[in-house]
């Protein structure tokens, strides 16, 4: 089947940049968006949103948060709403990831309320799914995915407001890529169980990133499977040739 959906390329700065060097990477990726095939994203620490959606100005590089909270406005000290991200400019929030279900407990009921509440706000959510090491070795991968993707995507998923992220916990930061072909088999998986879970006129358009660990050097590859439509990069975003370099296996 040919392949009509367009590539997206995040990146995820997690806890990175001050101001200053966070304007300048914003813009360095900004001077290397024209005329790109894929879809460019940038998704810096909520306290350089404002700041970097004003440097990108016209540029086609959207903006997204890290994480946000399930209500939209209320007592809830520290957490930021899906609505406070749309009103700086993002078009895009990053849920579920790894380092926050791991480092704040977050739960796939959690995450599939604060992907409503994104949808509610007109964000698109990238819900995160991705097996540790151990759940590898025991075989248990497609199990875990399903069971991720079950219970953390809404059922009124789109590929209007919905990106799925498949990253293997033992590829984050690690240095160690999955394979293409493991990568394309859980991807495939992800459609194949999207589709028959939520409905196939919602899943066929889906985006399927891939994340951990891609660099320029990998990313063609894993770009060339079928079902890897973008990637969702964290150390290599953080330099601007990196970050367009994988763009430029996509273009
Ligand atoms: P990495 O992180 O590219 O540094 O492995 C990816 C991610 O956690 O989104």
């Amino acid at each position: 089947m040919a392949r009509d959906r367009r590539f997206l390329i995040a990146g995820n700065w997690k806890m990175n940049g001050l101001l200053q060097d966070g304007v300048d990477l914003a813009k360095a990726v900004a001077a290397g968006s024209d005329g790109r095939k894929a879809e460019l994203l940038v998704c810096p620490p909520a306290t350089l949103i404002k700041p970097i959606v004003d440097a990108i100005g016209g540029a086609a590089v959207a903006v997204g948060g890290q994480d946000c909270h399930y209500e939209d406005s209320g007592a809830f000290t520290g957490d930021i709403s899906p609505t406070m991200l749309k009103d700086l400019g993002c078009g895009y929030v990053i849920l579920g990831h790894s380092e926050r279900r791991a480092y704040h407990g977050e739960s796939d009921a959690e995450v599939k309320a604060k992907a409503e509440a994104a949808h509610d706000a007109g964000l698109v959510a990238i819900i995160c799914v991705g097996e540790t090491e151990a759940q590898r070795d025991a075989n248990e991968t497609l199990t875990v995915i399903s069971t991720q993707l079950y219970g953390s995507v809404p059922e009124a998923a789109t590929p209007d407001n919905t990106v799925i992220a498949y990253e293997p916990v033992w590829a984050i930061g690690t240095g160690r890529t999955a394979t293409p072909e493991q990568a394309q088999d859980v991807h495939d998986h992800i459609r194949t169980y999207g589709m028959a879970t939520f409905g196939p006129d919602n899943w066929d358009g889906v985006r399927i990133l891939y994340g951990g660990s891609m660099k320029p050097g990998n990313a063609g590859e894993l770009l060339s499977q079928p079902d890897v439509d973008g990637g969702l990069i964290g150390g290599a975003s953080l330099k601007a040739d990196d970050f367009l370099g994988i763009a430029d296996a996509a273009d």
